[in-house]
């Protein structure tokens, strides 16, 4: 084997979706904890606070009680190496979520027990099924009273459409919380509050009818539990890889994020299962990840990651090759060569500068905003990856300024911040007005706050009248530039410098659309 196809095949990329509160940041920790990338726990916390010290705007994070920015994390656990891709938290940042998303090769479903499933699980989940991203499932909170577990999976089922398959079980939940039997190894793992970081075999027994455990949980317990266990083969699926990889089952754990119990059980099986990084479609080929030479597209823009630096990161997913620091590569959209200097790798304990990286994991690059979402880098083939949407804003705003000197700030505010993805920048052919469009209403809060953090200005966001946003498309040079004299009142360009149709109201496009049935109306752009 090569060594692409070698370190490709170590590689597990992965996100973790969830409502908010079901426990998304402490199974993060926690997953870093057993993968030793953290010393103690409280580090994804501690790490957050810190960087509240160095860059001001993010007190709007913590106003809010959201996660507005995301990272990537990388650790070593038994041989493979595991890329945990942070998602952005807020309902309000769908859009950025799905490029994450986009990024990975499986997710991980966390579920709070006492609430089943919420509202934006079931939205991520529709995310992952355009893919069909192979899909683990952990119940979190155990530690409380929630839902009956048989009752859980069948929510899961119906409301998600995917098929469950147990892992782990629980025996008793809340006060009577006393561990879960490994379906699969028949082992049973009981659970000590605060005392399962470290692996104590004194709490591991080979299976329920290990006569010891009797003594530990007690003789109704272990009848209850073995009753319950005939009842779930009953009622559920056994695990079955190739549907778990086509996204129709999803693999079910039982544990306690905050107390470290069943996490363990739950990486052990995520890093023998779930995908290597897989083929991947472009313009042209499918690219395969044991391809020797260098491949990537970017789905994430962050401007100022470092406040002090002003620095501007493009991450990069590696699809194919290998990647080592200083190299050149070719960056598909301008046709040039670009050295990749100073790209970062994601190491959880901090940013560090890249020697190597391979399929699957995702490097930093610096930039001055030459490099867009959706961007592919080769060793010089002409290919584009595919399926990197741009959604159609629903919101829109005029930009307007407090000090008219500081037009040009403003304009350069704009521009960068929407090249981050969360916000889309409209320019009208036929006047001076700056709008903004966002999928989300706080968007706007928190651009006016970071033009005032980042860029010194002081702008407001005002109504203005845009129901929606189309890009467009036409082959015929001539067709085009008739549709742009006869319409140049509701065009205008993107940050890309796209055209795009701001429709004043769904009537109005529905007739621009019949009057130039030979121009096409996208309502996502996917990046070029
Ligand atoms: P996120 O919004 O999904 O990232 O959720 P957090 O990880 O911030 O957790 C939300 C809240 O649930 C916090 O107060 C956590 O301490 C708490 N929590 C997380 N895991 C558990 C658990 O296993 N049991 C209990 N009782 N609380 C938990």
């Amino acid at each position: 084997m090569s060594d692409v196809s070698l370190q490709a095949a170590r590689r597990r990329t992965f996100a973790i979706i969830s409502h908010p509160d079901a426990g998304k940041t402490t199974l993060t920790e926690k997953l870093l904890l057993f993968g030793g990338a953290i010393q103690m726990a409280g580090s994804v916390k501690g790490r957050k606070a810190a960087r509240h010290a160095t860059s001001d705007w993010m007190a709007l994070e913590k106003e809010r009680g959201i996660s507005v920015t995301s990272s990537v994390m990388q650790f070593p656990y038994e041989g493979r190496i595991v890329n945990l891709l942070d998602t952005p938290g807020h309902a309000d940042f769908g859009e950025d979520t799905y490029r994450v998303l986009t990024a990975v090769d499986s997710a991980l479903m966390v579920i709070d027990v006492a609430k089943g499933v919420e509202e934006r699980t079931i939205k991520l989940m529709e995310v992952c099924r355009l893919r069909d991203t192979p899909i683990m499932t952990f119940i979190n909170k155990l530690d409380r009273e929630g839902k009956d577990p048989i009752e859980l999976l069948d929510e899961v089922e119906t409301v998600l459409g995917i098929q469950c398959a147990p892992i782990t079980w629980p025996i008793g939940m809340g006060k009577r919380l006393k561990g879960v039997v490994h379906l699969v190894t028949g082992e049973v793992h009981l659970y000590e509050q605060g005392r399962n970081f470290t692996r104590q075999d004194s709490t591991i027994f080979a299976s329920v009818d290990d006569p010891a455990l009797e003594a530990r949980i007690g003789g109704q317990m272990l009848a209850e539990l073995k009753d319950e266990l005939e009842l779930v083969e009953g009622a559920s699926h056994p695990f079955d890889l190739g549907k778990y990889l086509a996204g129709e089952l999803t693999p079910v754990f039982f544990g306690s994020a905050v107390n470290n119990f069943g996490v363990q059980l739950l990486l052990d099986f995520f890093v023998d299962h779930a995908p290597a990084p897989k083929p991947r479609e472009t313009t042209t080929r499918e690219v395969g990840a044991t391809e020797t030479k260098l491949s990537g597209f970017v789905f994430k823009i962050q401007a100022n990651m470092d406040p002090q630096h002003r620095d501007r990161v493009a991450f990069m997913r590696i699809c194919s090759g290998r990647f080592s620091a200083g190299m050149k590569a070719f960056h598909v959209r301008s046709g040039k060569d670009m050295k990749l200097a100073n790209a970062l790798t994601f190491m959880a304990s901090d940013r560090e500068i890249a020697e190597d990286a391979w399929p699957g994991d995702v490097i930093g690059i610096h930039n001055h905003g030459t490099i867009s979402i959706g961007d592919t880098f080769t060793e010089g083939e002409k290919i584009s990856f595919t399926g990197i949407p741009n959604f159609a804003p629903e919101l829109f705003r005029r930009a307007r300024l407090r000090d008219p000197l500081k037009l040009k700030q403003l304009q350069k505010g704009l521009a960068q911040l929407s090249e981050e993805g969360a916000t889309q920048f409209f320019k009208p052919l036929m006047s001076n007005d700056l709008i903004l469009g966002a999928v989300g209403v706080l968007q706007f809060d928190v651009v006016a706050y970071r033009l005032k953090d980042e860029y010194g200005v002081e702008a407001t966001f005002e109504p203005v009248n845009v129901a929606t946003a189309r890009w467009i498309r036409c082959d015929d040079e001539k067709t085009l530039e008739q549709f742009r004299d006869k319409n140049a009142m509701n065009l205008s360009l993107d940050a890309a410098g796209e055209l795009v149709y701001l429709a004043p109201t769904r009537v109005n496009l529905q007739l621009a659309q019949e009057r130039a049935p030979e121009v096409g109306f996208l309502a996502t752009r996917e990046h070029a």
